[in-house]
């Protein structure tokens, strides 16, 4: 990692502050702004894990839709989708978006509790959340987002989600690179926050409300909390 990224670097003069302290001022101005917003919605841990999945690409409506469908169908659960036919669970999930893909990817991940885990979530839970983490990206359809959610959400372990609000504040403020990769961004949260899974389900939390709010395709810089943080494009030029 280089002096940059460490946050130690300081230029005489200037009025940018390096990236952990950016990323330390941005969580408690947006906390302050927003209050508590720890989220993610599911009734049960594998609930979450399938939200996780389904919500690439899509709205979480679409999400909520495809997941009413599956307790209708008698579906949510490791071994029922494990062992449902194809149009069953497509079907069932066509709400979401891409469904046939989304099907495949539930399955993938369903077969691997099955398989491995004893056909439950608690059977993930034995390890470290790098080791599950490193479990999961070797099951079809799982990245690195998707796999952080289900470690974050589904089984309250300690790993920074990164998602694209946060990729396009941090390049907005100068902090990151827009081809910065996955695990670049995540380390700066991590080193800039402290290793606490209600800190980081906060944080993720926290942007995306601020994204949602302000930092859309064309950002609202001069209402947004986080227009006294270096220079967003909208006051006054590229920082
Ligand atoms: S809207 Fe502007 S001030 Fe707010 S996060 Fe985006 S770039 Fe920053």
């Amino acid at each position: 990692m280089s002096a940059e990224r460490t946050g130690n670097r300081s230029t005489p003069g200037a009025a940018k502050e390096p990236p952990l302290a950016f990323i330390r001022s941005l969580y408690h101005v947006l906390d302050r702004h927003y209050g508590d917003l720890r989220w993610w919605p599911g009734e049960t841990p594998f609930e979450v894990a399938v939200g996780a999945i389904l919500t690439q690409n899509t709205n979480w409506r679409n999400v909520e839709k495809a997941i009413e469908n599956l307790k209708k169908e008698n579906l949510l659960s490791p071994a029922a989708i494990n062992a449902s036919e194809d149009g069953r669970l497509e079907t069932a999930l066509r709400p979401s978006g891409f469904y046939r893909v989304k099907a495949k990817r539930l399955r993938a991940f369903a077969n691997y509790l099955v398989r491995f885990c004893g056909g439950t979530m608690e059977g993930l839970m034995a390890e470290g959340a790098g080791e599950i983490r490193a479990k999961l990206l070797t099951i079809h359809g799982i990245g690195e987002e998707t796999a952080d959610s289900i470690v974050l959400y589904g089984l309250g372990k300690p790993v920074f989600v990164v998602d694209a609000y946060t990729r396009r504040i941090l390049e907005r403020h100068g902090i990151s690179e827009a081809r910065e990769s996955y695990g670049a961004v995540q380390r700066l949260f991590v080193e800039a926050l402290p290793k606490s899974p209600a800190v980081y389900n906060q944080c993720h939390a926290l942007l995306v409300q601020v994204g949602k709010d302000y930092c859309r395709k064309e950002p609202r810089c001069d209402s947004c909390p986080l227009s006294g943080l270096n220079s967003p494009p909208g006051a006054g030029g590229k920082p």
